[in-house]
């Protein structure tokens, strides 16, 4: 078992399938070495703002933005954004659906004491759950795809009119087509898709969602600076941050947009994750040993796929003889504690290398 090697068939053109931080293609890698000469510049001369700004006209096109939208950015992750929301997008109390670890650390940063204390609609892990309609509230906020179950939402517009539609895409985004209209904020993190590295938040943001934001920051509410949605619009208008960015990131960000872009757009990428993930949910099914963890096939999300094994297969020991063969983290989000495998196919990931991985875990599982 240790010393467990892979037939050379088998192994991955690229081994990395993990959620994120995830796999960065090497045509990034090469952009990022090509534009070097920004690396170590101001963010406030030109250079660096332009590409800035083809980062937010990139963004722009691959989700076909409805008039008015705004491309958002700012430092800190969407970690950062959930706290930037408690004190500039939430007027008096926040709705939610907590399905899983990401959608409850929303609720907890909600829990804010300016705040009413949040309506949540919890669900079990593996599911997704929907609001009953009771809730009183100005801001509806979910996961598209809860990262740490593999559970994905329908993104379609919640609440009464005058309230927010606040969707967390961090692994979603650039992998799953939608219509931005059916939200008035949808917020993601580059590590995921984008196949950048992590420490940016993006929001595609309505106008009501800037209108909201607007008439908090003229508010008597206080708001420290590095956390105020009003700064950053301002900011993001100029191409710039509140303060310094990774200039690398956003190199990498640039040349996964385009490529995206080139490829197809947002309904290519959609095809190929669910290609990618189609593949890994009808192995499962086929399997002895393993089903997919989401039961109802609506909800499996396309770039997340989790599965599990019965207890004659332990996955944790073969995701260490996986790894011990250059293929690394597909292990199941540690706060789960399932015997799971969870695999990302994200847009970077090429469907033939996700075949090749269930042939590897099969060999894998026959060397136990
Ligand atoms: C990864 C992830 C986050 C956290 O992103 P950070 O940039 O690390 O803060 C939040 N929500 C979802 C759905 C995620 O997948």
């Amino acid at each position: 078992m240790s010393d467990f090697r892979l037939p050379d068939e088998l192994v991955p053109v690229d081994g990395r399938f993990g959620c994120g931080p995830s796999k960065i293609r090497a045509e990034q890698v090469a952009h990022l070495v090509k534009h070097s000469h920004l690396l170590g510049t101001s963010h406030r001369q030109k250079p660096v703002r332009d590409l800035v700004g083809r980062v937010r006209s990139g963004l722009a096109e691959l989700y076909r933005l409805p008039a008015g939208y705004e491309v958002v950015l700012g430092n800190g992750g969407s970690t950062a954004f959930w706290d930037a929301a408690a004190f500039s997008l939430i007027e008096r109390r926040s709705a939610h659906l907590s399905f899983g670890e990401f959608g409850h650390k929303f609720v907890t940063a909600a829990g804010a004491p300016w705040l009413q204390s949040p309506a949540v609609v919890v669900g079990e892990p593996g599911t997704v759950s929907a609001f009953t309609g009771g809730e009183e509230a100005d801001v509806f906020a979910f996961p598209h795809n809860e990262t740490s179950t593999g559970a994905m939402a329908a993104v379609r517009r919640q609440g009464p009119r005058d309230s927010l539609t606040v969707v967390d895409a961090t692994s979603a985004a650039g992998g799953v087509n939608i219509d931005v209209s059916e939200t008035d904020v949808y917020y993601f993190a580059p590590q995921k898709n984008f196949a950048s590295d992590g420490g940016l938040w993006f929001a595609l943001m309505s106008p009501a969602a800037i209108e909201r934001i607007e008439r908090i920051a003229a508010s008597d509410r206080y708001i420290p600076e590095f956390l105020s949605l009003s700064v950053a619009v301002d900011n993001s208008r100029l191409d710039q941050t509140l303060n310094t960015p990774a200039i690398a990131t956003l190199l990498l960000m640039e040349a996964q947009i385009r490529w995206m872009l080139d490829s197809g757009g947002l309904a290519w990428a959609d095809a190929r994750t669910r290609e990618s993930s189609g593949m890994v949910y009808s192995w499962a099914e086929k399997h002895p040993n393993a089903t997919p963890f989401v039961t109802n096939p609506d909800h499996r999300s396309q770039v997340v796929a989790t599965i599990d094994f019965d207890d004659s297969v332990n996955a944790a020991t073969v995701s260490a003889m996986l790894r011990a063969n250059g293929i690394v983290d597909i292990d199941p989000y540690r706060k789960l504690g399932r015997n799971q495998l969870r695999i990302a196919t994200f847009t970077a990931v090429e469907p033939t290398d996700v075949s090749r991985l269930l042939g590897a875990i099969d060999a894998a599982i026959a060397a136990l």
